[in-house]
């Protein structure tokens, strides 16, 4: 299964700093307020979703059982456009996480100035306990449970963790045939072949990979030979890796759970598979392997964290050598440990920017959807490279004048865009 943009709870189960996605959401948009005129209503508006649907999916098991799962879908706010965002499959999703994580999309469509609000759902399911049947049984129900509050112009599912192409081409499938059409705009991140975006898969890790190009140029540090290092080696951590290796840069080190493989000398990334390739295999081969709690303190000039939420922490931050940090997966930074980091004059590049790639290959695949018209590699690639470098300019105009850091920017341009919308539309009736 894919691995997209992640939240989850702490890796350091010591019960320090184990902020939900909730509360650091909250607490970055309370921090953003303080920079931004902004009605107290609509503020207070923007900490609660506008809805929160559970849904029971039951399906019937390969040995004949039925299980019964439970499943969300966050809407949190769509004043600038249908709701977006992914599904996730994993035991330890919850209505405030798809919540905060919700939130998180509101803020990296405006970050992008894309007209989509923010959603976020998923199922409390193991994937890994799901046979390929299982699994697509699963999806089909849970089309059919969320279909009166879902659409191509209301709230558009996307992957995410647990969840892939084939996935969304289930659901699709089962919204179509209920509806009596094909409505390929219902999800993003099919496969090519129902409308699909070439470089859609590949986009995160793409955004997070030229968003860290530029920031080592803002910050002085030649790509050729900076030296990199990627926690988590999924779809983000690999095609970040990757496109940064092509580039110059020498990755010297990338994760999955088992570990970290090492080479100070830089490593070949392209022939380490990514967990979408061979799961849990980035270290097989690996010469000298290090622990994640080691990668994340190596001296390097770029750390992408690209694994799961909360991977830093009060705990560890301290520990932190890296010149930049680049947020490849959603929530990777508690506010404790943000704090820390800006203390210690490490930017520290946010999620809402970094990992946009892959909402922003959404929306150009929901284009072809509602057109009928198909985009090719080359303008995607065209198209994810503008829209980033223009977003990380916006966000970096607005560090630069207010003097804040590039989270705090990148939540400022978010908010003000929200709000002037909410201004803008007023409160119905
Ligand atoms: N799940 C992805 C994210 O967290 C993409 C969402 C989408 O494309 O709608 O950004």
């Amino acid at each position: 299964m894919a691995s997209e943009p992640t939240h989850d709870r702490p890796p350091h189960a010591d019960g320090i700093d184990d902020a939900s996605a909730l509360e650091t959401a909250r607490a970055q948009l309370l921090r953003a307020s303080s920079y931004v005129d902004i009605d107290e209503n609509v503020l207070e508006r923007l900490a609660h979703p506008t809805a929160v649907h559970e849904v029971t999916v039951p399906i019937e098991r390969d040995d004949g059982t039925v299980a019964v799962y439970t499943g969300y879908r966050a809407q949190h706010d769509d004043v600038r456009g249908p709701y977006k965002g992914g599904l996730r499959y994993h035991p330890g999703v919850t209505r405030d996480e798809c919540v905060g994580l919700a939130m998180w999309m509101t803020s990296k469509c405006a970050v992008m100035d894309i007209p989509f609000g923010g959603a976020k759902g998923g199922i409390v399911v193991d994937p890994k306990s799901l046979s390929p049947d299982e699994h697509e049984r699963l999806t089909r129900r849970f089309a059919q449970e969320l279909r009166d509050v879902i659409g191509p112009t209301r709230d558009i599912p996307a992957p995410d963790m647990g969840t892939d192409a084939q996935t969304m081409a289930w659901f699709m499938d089962a919204y179509s045939m209920q509806a009596g059409e094909t409505t390929s705009g219902i999800v993003t991140g099919k496969p090519p072949a129902i409308g699909g975006s070439p470089g859609r898969e590949g986009a995160p890790g793409k955004s997070a990979a030229i968003v860290a190009r530029e920031t080592c140029r803002d910050e002085g540090i030649p790509l050729e030979g900076a030296t990199v290092a990627v926690q988590g080696f999924g779809s983000v951590g690999a095609n970040a890796a990757r496109t940064l290796d092509e580039w110059g840069a020498h990755v010297v080190a990338v994760s999955d759970v088992t570990g970290a493989v090492y080479d100070p000398d830089g490593l070949d990334v392209a022939t380490i598979p990514s967990h979408e390739e061979e799961p849990e295999a980035a270290t097989r081969n690996a010469e000298v392997v290090i622990s994640n709690d080691e990668l994340l303190a190596l001296d390097v000039d770029v750390l992408i964290p690209a694994a799961i939420g909360n991977a830093i922490t009060e705990a560890n931050a301290d520990e932190v050598a890296a010149s930049i940090v680049v947020e490849g997966a959603n929530g990777p930074t508690t506010t404790a440990a943000d704090a820390i980091l800006t203390e210690r004059g490490i930017p520290v590049v946010p999620d809402v920017l970094a990992n946009a790639g892959g909402v922003t290959v959404s929306y150009f695949e929901w284009l072809g959807d509602v057109n009928r018209r198909r985009w090719s590699l080359a303008d995607v690639e065209r198209e994810l490279e503008t829209a980033m470098v223009d977003a990380w300019e916006t966000v970096r105009g607005v560090r630069d004048e207010r003097g804040v850091t590039w989270r705090e920017a990148a939540s400022i341009v978010a908010l003000e865009r929200v709000a002037e919308a909410h201004t803008a539309r007023g409160l119905w009736p």
